[in-house]
């Protein structure tokens, strides 16, 4: 995967018009339709004001939701157009559908300095198809496309990878520092890089596990997916999250560690419980057997200090995955002392995942980060090292 793509810096977009997908996925109240969390919107300004202040004409374009049958008047983009107005200070002009009349004739009359919003791109049924009629009208609107939507990059979609077979393609901001970053620490880490892979499950970690097992000096298993692990080494796992199928697979990684001099950590204590639920009592369980009739729910005080340490002298940390339930307070604490050992060390810090991203902005951490992407699914499967159409699909510099 090449990780090194032009930019809108890298390309002459004034007087030009430009398709820019960007990422308006928002949050909003089922109720009223009402924008709960802009942050997405927010973080598509730089890149809007600077093709703005370049004097591009702005065809902006995103999916919103999952509509099914075609238009669907509760995932308009018009609210997105309304939050987008008021925090650019500037008129944002909304479209009435994607590559119908109005949008072409709205598009036609784009003059420099202005922008305008299409409809919710899965209005249309070839979107989420790549359909090449759907992507070259799309594409026919303008001279250049600059995605700058990471969150979908994942996708070979229409307005996500199809409109660059048309279009000279570049990346926005957002997508850049994601390369930048996330790409470099991939590409060629500053070393030790260490890994921290956590969360539920060792099924849906799979790629990240064995592709950071070949890049990585140190990998650290927390979370759910460490009982499988730990039951492939024959520890007892009483009621924990175990994935029986995945054993073997368990085995192998370990194997592969083994062969390629990586240093795999693997707990030594936890806190444990007999019920999964909020109120639920912490048990210290010493060791890696946890007991019958408990299943494990966060790494224990002995875990974080080797893991804490171990991340000290790190040149680079990747970490996807929380390491207990941190939603539950009783089983944060592990969750916590990690992503403070993270903001403490010199170390480049990068945290990919969902929840992951979201359990170090509740505890307060997310500033403290070199970077947390954007992108839930999409920075998985950047992690997987697996080709991304949104990111391939871009000019090389
Ligand atoms: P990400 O979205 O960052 O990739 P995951 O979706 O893989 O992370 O995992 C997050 C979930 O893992 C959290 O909801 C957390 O409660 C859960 N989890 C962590 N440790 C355990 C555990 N010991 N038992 C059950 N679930 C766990
Ligand atoms: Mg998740």
């Amino acid at each position: 995967m090449n990780y090194n793509k032009k930019t809108v810096k890298d390309i002459d977009v004034a007087g030009k018009k430009v398709l820019l997908r960007c990422d308006f996925n928002v949050p909003q109240d089922k109720a009223t339709g009402a924008i709960t969390d802009d942050k997405r919107i927010v973080a598509a300004l730089p890149t809007i004001r600077y093709l703005l202040e370049q004097k591009a004409a702005v065809i902006a374009c995103s999916h919103l939701g999952k509509p099914k049958e075609g238009p669907d008047p509760k995932l308009s983009l018009a609210p997105v157009a309304k939050r987008l107005s008021e925090l650019l200070g500037q008129d944002v002009i909304m479209a009435a559908d994607v590559v119908g009349p109005d949008a072409a004739a709205k598009a036609a009359a784009l003059q420099p300095g202005q922008i305008m919003l299409l409809e919710n791109t899965r209005f249309e049924k070839g979107e989420t198809k790549n359909d090449p009629e759907l992507a070259r009208k799309m594409a026919s609107m303008a001279e250049i496309y600059v995605s700058d939507a990471f969150g979908a990059v994942h996708r070979a979609h229409a307005s996500t990878a199809g409109v660059a077979a048309y279009l000279p393609a570049v990346s926005g901001f957002l997508i850049q520092k994601e390369l930048e970053i996330m790409g470099g620490a991939l590409a060629n880490p500053k070393r030790p890089l260490v890994a921290i892979l956590g969360g539920s499950k060792v099924s849906s970690k799979i790629g990240v596990i064995n592709n950071l097992l070949d890049i990585a000096d140190t990998i650290i298993i927390g979370g759910g997916m460490s009982y499988t692990f730990a039951k492939a080494m024959g520890a007892g796992v009483g009621k924990s999250l175990l994935e029986a199928d995945w054993l073997d697979y368990c085995k192998e990684m370990m194997q592969k560690a083994k062969d390629k001099g990586v240093k795999l950590l693997l707990p030594v204590d936890g806190l444990a419980a007999t019920e999964f639920s909020a109120d639920a009592q912490a048990h210290l369980v010493d060791g890696v057997d946890i007991p019958g009739g408990m299943m494990g729910m966060d790494i224990g005080p002995k875990t974080i200090a080797l893991y804490t340490d171990a991340v000290k002298d790190a040149g680079t940390v990747i970490w996807n995955g929380p390491m207990g339930v941190f939603e539950f307070p009783a089983f944060a604490e592990g969750t916590r002392a990690i992503a403070k050992a993270l903001a403490e060390t010199d170390a480049i810090t990068i945290v990919g995942g969902g929840d992951s991203a979201a359990a170090v902005a509740q505890l307060g951490y997310a500033d403290k980060m070199t970077h947390i992407s954007t992108g839930g699914g999409a920075s998985l499967e950047f992690l997987e090292g697996k080709e991304l159409p949104g990111v391939a699909c871009l000019l090389d510099k």
